[in-house]
């Protein structure tokens, strides 16, 4: 079955779809334009379910095979959301909405899936069920726990899930991933330093929260340096430091800090979740102050089962004619990873060329690979889940 030539044919139309995406993007959890062109699309493939308004503004869709022998369900999932960033590309398709733009190759991953739904109804070449899931909000908006929190699994019976991310670097149109972690873990955390604010001429009479709080920025990174094993990799960033004050001769009554973790194992993670506070509360106590540490809403790391990895390698290595490239983690995240937490499966990185970076406001989601994205899903349906004849 030649599948690569059909992509191939579907090209034109391909690009055409991703860069009217492209020309219109839209933030977290406003994905309206968008979804309501993926689930238009979708009916006129003739898949058998479609089901809007999944997760605030994601789309599921349902394809059944010609037989369903093996009762395998594979959810196959591309995200949808834009940034805000300014786009400054030059393009003459590039966002017609100040501020939001495709920078993080969303347009594109949209853009795959639906091809692959479209040649996948088609053929139905496939024995067992394969789910489309076109999720919201990745961007830090939670999206995948929105879609699993109104019953993604259960409602579909997924088994296995996939997803893929364009990959500035890597050749385009070649992949690469990897067994085991994949992506780090993100958490957020606040830490609010209290003390006595006072006159910037007179230190002693007040309890200065700006040394505090300079102080738990160094100590902090003893956490990395010298609390997590050498060989195991973690991340501790302060990347915000405000005060209640904005003048140049007053000590602030309260400072607040912000920053990112990253980890790859859960008990590093666990790890950073105790030291940090404890490290925090002490310190801002040696100088007379108190720290307040607060957790925001994070994502586990992104993790490849060995079987989900084996699959999507065969999968790649029909679709290019070489085995994906083995890479080493990355410490970006992907909220992909709560699907995997879930249930076993892979993520895989598509080289997206010699592009700018990911989030930058000069990255373009390269058209060339839509053919390669598309017909990895397409392959993946066919030779995890084979017609017996
Ligand atoms: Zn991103
Ligand atoms: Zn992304």
């Amino acid at each position: 079955m030649p599948i690569r030539n059909r992509f191939a044919e579907l090209q034109d139309k391909l690009t055409a779809w991703r860069r009217d995406i492209h020309t219109h993007p839209e933030l977290r959890f406003t994905e309206t334009r968008t979804a309501g062109l993926v689930a238009k699309r979708l009916r006129s493939f003739g898949v058998d379910e479609v089901h809007e308004g999944f997760g605030k503004t994601g789309v599921v869709a349902v394809i059944r095979g010609r037989t369903d022998e093996s009762g395998t369900v594979l959810g196959f999932r591309a995200d949808m959301d834009a940034l805000p960033i300014t786009e400054a590309t030059g393009l003459d398709y590039a966002s017609q909405t100040p501020g939001i733009m495709h920078a993080c190759g969303h347009d594109g991953h949209t853009t795959m899936l639906l091809g692959a739904a479209q040649y996948l109804a088609e053929t139905r070449n496939f024995d067992g069920t394969v789910v489309l899931i076109f999720q919201p909000a990745e961007e830090g908006g939670g999206g995948a726990r929105a879609m699993l929190k109104e019953g993604l699994i259960e409602k579909f019976g997924i088994d296995e899930f996939y997803g893929m991310h364009n990959w500035p670097g890597v050749e385009a149109g070649h992949f690469a991933l990897r067994e085991g972690p994949q992506m780090s873990a993100a958490g957020a955390f606040e830490i609010t330093v209290r003390g006595k604010g006072g006159h910037g001429a007179m230190p002693h009479l007040a309890v200065d929260t700006t040394l505090a709080a300079s102080q738990i920025v160094s100590a902090l990174q003893s956490v990395v340096a010298r609390n997590v094993d050498p060989l195991k990799s973690a991340i501790i960033s302060v990347c915000g430091i405000t005060s209640d004050t904005d003048t140049y001769n007053v000590i602030p009554d309260e400072v607040s800090l912000k920053g990112t973790t990253r980890y790859l194992d859960k008990e590093i993670g666990a790890l950073i979740h105790e030291r940090l506070p404890a490290i925090a509360r002490s310190t801002a106590e040696a100088y007379g102050a108190s720290a307040r540490v607060r957790w925001l809403e994070g994502v586990p790391p992104t993790v490849n089962s060995p079987e989900g990895a084996s699959h999507a390698a065969k999968a790649a290595e029909a679709v290019t004619g070489k085995p994906p490239l083995e890479i080493d983690p990355v410490m970006p995240a992907e909220d992909f990873s709560e699907m995997l937490e879930a249930r076993h499966g892979a993520y895989i990185f598509i080289g997206n060329g010699p592009s700018a970076d990911l989030h930058n406001p000069a990255y373009n989601f390269n058209d060339d690979i839509l053919p390669a994205g598309a017909s990895f899903f397409a392959e993946l349906a066919e030779s995890r889940m084979p017609v017996r004849d």
